[in-house]
C-alpha cells in the first residue's frame, strides 16, 4: 500500500486548482444564476490534456492512471459540480466505455477525437420510466441490413445539447429481457436525432441536461458497441466507472464547504468571538473532515483496483454512495455554519447544497447502493470477472 501522490499526480491536482481558480470561480455564480453552460470551459480542459487524462497515449490521451482522473474531478466539483458532470459522461462513461468495449476502428473513430477533447461523448442509459430498473427501457433498436433502426427516448442526460456522440441503449430483443439490450455509438448529426434542454433544476444549474430522442434513426452496424445483448453488462460497466468520477467529485464539494465554512467561521463573531470556537460548530467542521478523509480514501482504494486492471463495482459503490452522502451533509452543514448569509446567493454555500443533491440520485441512487452494499455483505451478490476489463493502467 502507498498512500502518496506521485509528483505528477501533485503538478495535475495543482494545475486543475490553478484552472478553477481562474477560470471557473470568478464566473460560476453568475452562469448557475444564468442557468448557463459555458463551452469555452470543455475547449480550455482540452487544451490541458483533461479531457481524456487516463485514456492511454496510444488513443490520444494523457495516459495517466485511473486516480489522475479521480484527481481532476475532484478539483473541477470545487469550482462546481457542473464541470465535473461534463468529465464524468465524456470520460467515465462514454471513453473509458468504448476504451473497455470498443473495436480497433472504433476506438479510432470515436475515442481519439474524444481524447484529445476535439468531440464530446455523453451516454443515454436513463428513460422517462426507466431509471434504476434499466430492464424497463422501452428504446428499441431493429436490424435492418447494415443498419439498427433506432427508435425511443432518453431523459435526464447530461450534455444533451452539447455532446457529439452518445453512447445509448435500446433493446434488439426485448423478449430476453436484461440479455436483449444492446449499446450503440450514436452520432448527434444523424437525421432522426435531436435533443431539448430540462428547465428549472434544482441544482447543476451551470449544466446542460435534457432529453434525446430518436426517431427512425439508422445506425450503421459497425456502432454497436460489444456484441448484440451485452448492452445491459456494457451499462454496469460503465457506471463502474462513471461512479468513480462521481465519488472523487464529492470529495472536492466536501472541499469546497470546508473552505467556505472555514473562512466564515474566523470571520463571524457571536457572543464575543469567533463562530469557530464554539463547539457545535467545531462539531459540523469536524464531521466534514472525517467524511473529505474518509471519501478520499474509498476513492482512491477503488482508483488502485482500477490501476491494477482488477474488478471494483463492490469498491466503487460504496465510494459513490458514502462520498455522495457526506457531500449532501457537508454542503447542509456548511449553509448551517453561515445562518441565513448561507440562505443567500451571496455565498457559495447555497449553490453547494443544491449541487450536493443530484449525486445522490445519479448513477445509481443512495437506495440502490445501500441494496448493494448489504447484498455482497450478506452473500447474494458477487462479481466475476468480465470479459472484457478496463485495461489496466500501463506506465511509460
Ligand atoms: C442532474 C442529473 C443528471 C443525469 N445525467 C444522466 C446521464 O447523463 N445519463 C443517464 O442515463 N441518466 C442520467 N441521469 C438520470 C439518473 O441516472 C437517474 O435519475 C437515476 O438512475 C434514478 O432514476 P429515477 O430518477 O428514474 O428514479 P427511480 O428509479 O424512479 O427511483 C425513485 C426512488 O425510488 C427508489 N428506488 C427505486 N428502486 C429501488 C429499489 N430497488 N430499492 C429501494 N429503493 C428504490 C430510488 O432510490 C428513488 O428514491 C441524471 C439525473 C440527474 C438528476
Amino acid at each position: 500500500m502507498d498512500f502518496q501522490f506521485t509528483e505528477e499526480q501533485n503538478m495535475l491536482r495543482s494545475s486543475v486548482r490553478s484552472f478553477v481558480d481562474k477560470e471557473i470561480m470568478p464566473h460560476i455564480a453568475e452562469w448557475d444564476r444564468a442557468g448557463k453552460f459555458e463551452p469555452s470551459i470543455m475547449e480550455k480542459l482540452a487544451d490541458l490534456g483533461l479531457m481524456g487524462v487516463c485514456i492511454p497515449e496510444k488513443y490520444g490521451g494523457s495516459g495517466m492512471d485511473y486516480n489522475a482522473l479521480a484527481i481532476v474531478c475532484e478539483e473541477l466539483e470545487r469550482g462546481d459540480t457542473a464541470f465535473r458532470t461534463a468529465v464524468s459522461v465524456h470520460t467515465g462513461l462514454n471513453s473509458m466505455s468504448i476504451l473497455q468495449w470498443g473495436s480497433e476502428e472504433q476506438k479510432q473513430k470515436y475515442l481519439v477525437p474524444q481524447a484529445k477533447g476535439e468531440k464530446v461523448g455523453a451516454f443515454g442509459l436513463t428513460e422517462p420510466a426507466a431509471g434504476s430498473d434499466v430492464a424497463a427501457m422501452q428504446a428499441t433498436a431493429v436490424k435492418d441490413g447494415d443498419y439498427y433502426m433506432l427508435n425511443g427516448q432518453k431523459t435526464w442526460i447530461s450534455l444533451c445539447d452539447i455532446a457529439d456522440h452518445f453512447l445509448v441503449f435500446a433493446y434488439t430483443d426485448k423478449s430476453k429481457k436484461h440479455h436483449g439490450i444492446s449499446a450503440f455509438i450514436v452520432e448527434r448529426d444523424w437525421e432522426g436525432f435531436s435533443s431539448k434542454a430540462i428547465k428549472g433544476k434544482l441544482g447543476i444549474r451551470a449544466g446542460n441536461t435534457g432529453e434525446i430522442f430518436f426517431d427512425n434513426l439508422k445506425v450503421p452496424k459497425e456502432n454497436l458497441l460489444g456484441e448484440e445483448g451485452e448492452g445491459f453488462k456494457i451499462a454496469m460497466a460503465s457506471l463502474d466507472n462513471g461512479r468513480f468520477t462521481v465519488a472523487a467529485g464529492a470529495v472536492g464539494q466536501i472541499m469546497a464547504c470546508m473552505e467556505a465554512s472555514v473562512d466564515y467561521c474566523h470571520e463571524r463573531e457571536t457572543f464575543g468571538k469567533p463562530i469557530g470556537k464554539h463547539q457545535l460548530v467545531q462539531q459540523m467542521i469536524a464531521n466534514m473532515e472525517a467524511g473529505l478523509q474518509m471519501s478520499r480514501l474509498l476513492v482512491y482504494r477503488a482508483g488502485e483496483l482500477k490501476n491494477a486492471g482488477k474488478r471494483n463495482t463492490r469498491e466503487t459503490s460504496l465510494a459513490k454512495w458514502q462520498a455522495c452522502d457526506f457531500a449532501n451533509k457537508a454542503a447542509d452543514d456548511a449553509v448551517q455554519i453561515h445562518g441565513a448569509y448561507g440562505f443567500s446567493d451571496e455565498y457559495p454555500v447555497e449553490r453547494y447544497l443544491r449541487n450536493s443533491k443530484a449525486p445522490v440520485i445519479y448513477e445509481g441512487t443512495r437506495e440502490i447502493h445501500t441494496v448493494m452494499q448489504a447484498e455482497y455483505v450478506l452473500g447474494y451478490r458477487q462479481d466475476k470477472p468480465l470479459n472484457k476489463m478496463l485495461p489496466a493502467w500501463e506506465q511509460d
